[in-house]
């Protein structure tokens, strides 16, 4: 099942086209990050999909379903920094919260605990550090249990200590079960919390999918043959790969960065007695994807 999926999105501000039709989508389970520099386009797609911004053009449906307020209600959403009281406790924020959501009262103890709060509930918002204030805002999110976490850049602004915290929080969310999208301008932190990603440049989508393929810092390439047992039989015998991965119609062959040769692949194979139907190189260094990023 998908939690979301976005079909051919556009999205024009007068002469500026924040997004030109984009199209991925986001398995339940997952930490999917929206990875692009400023100005690729992030905001955008969360506004929209949280029903703050209308696309121009193009579709998306949630829970496999046409969007309506039922199935955002299932969705915890941190697009920028709430407007908490400086003046009022982590609990009487969270009571507020809570009212204007209408779900989640019974939930404060728990939220505080998860974002590791309780002990500084009853301190005034005002004295907390940006950290806190990042991991409260969290817990808002999370009143009512929801089942998806968006979140806008959840580590903007923080220490190293902060960022730690909050990406250590993402992770206990995923082994909980939480579907989370985020968006970053961060590779090195899509790299470090997501499980997938969907990377945005000028509001184009420039790759999407699973970070260890679409992010790994290796050559992987893709073969396949009509007797795959065949196959699977004579890759063993090739040299110079790290990893073999067999899956359901491809198997996966993942090399040192730079090293994977093809034509000697398919020579192998030819001269063993099976000949591929498919031969891709499939993968990028991590380098050569933040270059067509940032480029
Ligand atoms: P950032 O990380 O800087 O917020 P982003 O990837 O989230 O960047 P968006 O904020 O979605 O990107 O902006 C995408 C493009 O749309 C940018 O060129 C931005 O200047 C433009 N834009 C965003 N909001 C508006 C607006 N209300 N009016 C006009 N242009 C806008």
């Amino acid at each position: 099942m998908s939690i979301l999926s976005v079909e051919n999105l556009c999205k024009n501000y007068g002469q500026v086209q924040a997004l030109k039709g984009v199209s991925f989508s986001v398995p339940r389970g997952t930490v999917f990050g929206i990875l692009g520099p400023n100005g690729s386009g992030k905001t955008t797609l969360l506004g929209i999909i949280m029903d703050i911004l209308k696309p121009t053009s193009g579709s998306y449906n949630l829970f496999d379903a046409t969007p309506d307020e039922t199935y955002r209600r299932k969705i915890g959403t941190f697009l920028e920094t709430p407007n908490f009281y400086h003046y009022l406790s982590a609990q009487k924020n969270l009571e507020i919260a809570a009212a204007l959501k209408e779900r989640g009262a019974q939930d404060i103890p728990r939220v505080l605990d998860l974002v590791n709060l309780t002990q500084r509930k009853d301190s005034r918002f005002s004295t907390y550090s940006l950290g806190m204030k990042q991991r409260l805002a969290i817990a808002s999110c999370l009143l009512g249990d929801p089942e998806v976490l968006i979140l806008d850049e959840p580590t903007n602004g923080l220490d190293p200590v902060g960022i730690a915290e909050i990406r250590q929080l993402i992770k206990q969310l995923h082994q909980q079960g939480k579907t989370i999208i985020m968006a970053s301008h961060l590779l090195d932190e899509v790299e470090k919390v997501c499980t997938h990603v969907a990377i945005l440049k000028k509001g184009n989508l420039v790759a999407a999918g699973d970070v260890n393929e679409i992010l790994a810092n290796e050559d992987i390439v893709e073969i396949g043959a009509t007797d795959m047992k065949q196959l699977a039989a004579i890759v063993t015998s090739m040299q110079g790969h790290s990893n073999i991965k067999n899956q359901d119609k491809i198997i996966q062959l993942f090399y040192p960065i730079g090293t994977a040769d093809v034509e000697s692949i398919n020579k192998h194979c030819f001269n063993s007695g099976v000949v591929l139907n498919h031969l891709q190189l499939k993968k990028k260094s991590l380098e050569a994807k933040f270059f067509e990023l940032t480029n």
